[in-house]
């Protein structure tokens, strides 16, 4: 069967398609006009990417959505499912689905989960939070952790230089139209330091956005309030190393070693999302801890100046957190008033 680029979602498997390709016209399997190629030629992609896999009719999900769900690979379900469905593609995979499982034939709603090296990385940060809020917090494993390889899970993946703005705002607190001072945006004094999703009480770091819109989403300022916008630069000559939670890797491009990404990709994406979350306002501050010590562990292990992540208050919205403020510095302070706030609820019960 020929697919073509449409027929995935996948940026680096349409890249590929795209190269490849040597016919245009309309593709037989999602029926859009695209890049033509056999589908046989990204057959040894699958191969890997279902060994990532382990039938398991009692918690496993059908493989289809799994492969949507967390990595959106094709252009719809269905498509997936006809692809998947091909002769030629079915026969290559249930050949490696049998190795695994004998007798077990492949289909693609077939029940998986991912193999036990991805869910014991992936479960543990769950096993972490807990043993960090409620057994002990100073001396936790970190063997444990090293065996897991969580060593090798948090590199420096994005840099910024002086060509990148950040900003930080600051609702005014005593309601005064008048902007905070340059020194007021940066981090406070160690002793006057409040505990924060990555930061303990005492150890500030320095909470920034990447647009001014998510800044202002992020202070949760209401109706009229004024606020402080503080816009940061970097010094000329000298880069920020950051650890970044919202890259989207294709597991395209890490054939070769997919578990490993597989592990490391999971794991990530489970911590980025209590990176994320708001604490509500009757949670306990003991909900910073894990993330707390998941960004000294990053500080320690990888000697980057931060992390990025994305925000939860403003979809796509990206914060950096630095953990010093050391070759970057607030320039300009920006008076805003808050004119418009839009609100949306779904009924729960
Ligand atoms: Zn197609």
């Amino acid at each position: 069967m020929k697919v073509c680029d449409c027929c995935f979602h996948d940026e680096e498997i349409k890249r590929f398609i795209t190269s490849m390709s040597t016919e245009f016209g309309i593709c037989e399997c999602c029926s859009e006009e695209g890049n033509l190629i056999d589908v046989n030629e990204i057959l040894d992609f699958f191969s890997e990417f279902i060994s990532i896999f382990k039938h398991d009719e009692v918690e496993g999900k059908p493989l289809i959505e799994i492969i949507q769900n967390d990595w959106d690979i094709f252009s719809s379900v269905d498509i997936g499912e006809k692809i998947f469905s091909d002769s030629a593609v079915s026969i290559v995979l249930d050949l490696d689905m049998g190795l695994a499982f004998p007798g077990l034939a492949f289909s693609p709603n077939i029940a998986v989960s991912y193999v036990d090296e991805i869910v014991e990385s992936v479960s543990f940060w769950n096993k972490l939070k807990e043993d960090l809020k409620w057994k002990r917090r100073f001396l936790t494993d970190i063997d444990e952790m090293t065996d897991l390889g969580w060593d090798a899970m948090f590199k420096v993946s994005a840099i910024l230089d002086s060509q990148n703005l950040l900003y930080r705002a600051r609702i005014n607190q005593d309601g005064q139209a008048v902007a905070y001072s340059l020194y007021e945006m940066g981090t406070p004094p160690n002793k006057t330091s409040t505990a924060g999703r990555a930061n303990p009480q005492g150890i500030p770091y320095l909470y920034l956005s990447k647009t001014l819109e998510t800044t202002l989403y992020e202070t949760r300022a209401t109706f009229l309030d004024y606020i402080s916008i503080g816009i940061f630069r970097i010094d000329d000559g000298h880069e920020i190393e950051l650890v970044d939670f919202t890259n989207k890797q294709s597991p395209f491009n890490n054939m070769g070693e997919i578990l490993s990404f597989t592990k490391a990709k999971l794991t990530r994406d489970v911590i980025s999302k209590d990176l994320s979350e708001p604490l509500r306002r009757y949670d306990s501050e003991l909900e910073y801890i894990p993330t707390q010590f998941i960004c000294e562990y990053i500080r320690f292990f990888t000697k980057a100046d931060g992390i990025q992540f994305f925000s939860s208050l403003e979809m796509n919205g990206v914060n950096v957190v630095l953990f010093n403020q050391e070759n970057i510095r607030c320039t300009e302070v920006e008076l805003h008033q808050i004119t418009e706030v839009k609100i949306s609820s779904k009924k729960i019960n």
